[in-house]
């Protein structure tokens, strides 16, 4: 037989499939993937029930149902102000990952330069390859995760046709402030580049901080492709259905990848996720309040357990220094460690970068019931006090 395409069958299996996999054969408690271990809002999925028996099953419009692009271009303009033409300026997707591919598809040419802040989210790469694009690399570091304003910089060029931002970012928890988001900003006016706003975990943002897309910042509405996801918004990952909001033009090519890639995304789950969009500011504040508790039961409980923990200003994610309990390895050698003999499951940081130098540090998911992050800590606390 002829090979396959190179660029997809060139990764292995996804390191969260492995780990998570690893984890059910050892029956952990699995902080490895980041899902909600709860069934999400009762009333959001009544209404997907509802209308899956009421119909109407068939293809909704390639666009999105107007409700639901109504009710997102309404959310963008309650929590950012910005004056979106649901018409023209909504794209709703299966996901934010199939948001993630009609971009790049729709956006990149082959030989087009697309840079990329790692540590990622592991789709980005294999679709920026798969389009024909040369990534350019930029890294943010553990402990601080600071831009290196110098790097990316020198990554851009006129060459640049698109710069990947994920804000709030997963795996580090960081969330992007006024300023860096300025320096960005500037970068893609001066290189005339667009930017993909990986926006997935827009309401999930602690104390201190604040999630400011990326399009509201001066001459950047044209420029930017903002990506939501209702799996995020509503803590029930499986749902897959998520969101491109752009100016009109900048939309259109988007809008054609998604024809050719799913077309249109299951009708109930979309009216329900449209409901979902007209709750209350209080489902939304309050979603922050629940993770930013689920987050410091988490951290204090590993720091407790001997960990020096990263701070972490929103997402899923809590992260610390391996080698702080004395773990004498790299990070994939303590996730299968603390696997096989803690009962706890968590994600090596490395396993997101493209190259193997940052190797000390692991991921949590805090976003589990409380007892099972109490009883995760316990676990790793007196697996490494003896
Ligand atoms: N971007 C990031 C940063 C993510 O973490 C995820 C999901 N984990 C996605 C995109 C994909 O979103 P969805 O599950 O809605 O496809």
């Amino acid at each position: 037989m002829k090979p396959a395409n190179s660029v997809f069958s060139s990764y292995g299996t996804s390191i969260f499939e492995v780990m998570s996999q690893l984890a059910k054969e050892h029956g952990t408690i699995n902080l490895g993937q980041g899902f909600p271990d709860t069934e999400g809002p009762e009333d959001i999925r009544r209404v997907a029930a509802e209308a899956v028996i009421a119909g109407p099953n068939q293809y909704p419009p390639m666009m999105g149902l107007p409700e639901l692009r109504q009710a997102m271009a309404e959310h963008d303009r309650r929590f950012y102000g910005l004056e979106i033409d649901w018409q023209r300026e909504v794209l709703v997707t299966s996901g934010g990952g199939e948001a993630l591919a009609d971009c790049i598809f729709g956006i990149v040419e082959p030989g087009d330069e697309v840079v990329l802040i790692e540590p990622l989210y592991e789709m980005y790469l294999p679709l920026v390859r798969r389009a024909g694009g040369i990534a350019r690399m930029v890294r943010i570091e553990p402990p601080a995760w600071e831009l290196p304003r110098a790097a990316l910089e020198a990554a851009c060029n006129a060459r640049t046709k698109m710069i990947l931002l994920n804000t709030p970012h997963n795996p580090s928890g960081k969330v992007f402030n006024r300023d860096e988001l300025g320096f960005i900003a500037d970068l893609a006016k001066r290189w005339d580049a667009y930017v993909m706003c990986d926006e997935v975990f827009e309401h999930i943002v602690f104390q201190g901080a604040e999630h400011i897309p990326l399009t509201t910042f001066p001459g950047m509405r044209e420029r930017c492709l903002r990506i939501a996801s209702a799996g995020k918004i509503f803590s029930m990952t499986g749902w897959k259905v998520g969101f491109v909001v752009a100016a009109a033009e900048t939309l259109a090519p988007v809008a054609k990848a998604h024809q050719f890639i799913t077309f249109t995304t299951p009708p109930n789950l979309q009216k329900a996720v449209a409901y979902g969009l007209g709750k209350e500011d209080a489902y939304f504040s309050g979603l922050a309040i629940d993770l930013q508790g689920k987050r410091d039961i988490l951290a204090d409980g590993l720091r407790d357990a001997g960990f020096k923990v990263l701070a972490s200003q929103g997402t899923y994610f809590v992260n610390v220094d391996i080698r702080s309990v004395g773990f004498n390895g790299d990070d994939v050698e303590f996730c299968r460690h603390i696997t096989a003999e803690a009962g706890v499951t968590a994600l090596p940081v490395s396993a997101l970068y493209s190259g193997d130098d940052v190797r000390h540090f692991a991921r949590f998911a805090c976003c589990k019931q409380d007892h099972i992050l109490i009883e995760a800590c316990k676990r790793l606390k007196r697996h490494f006090a003896k």
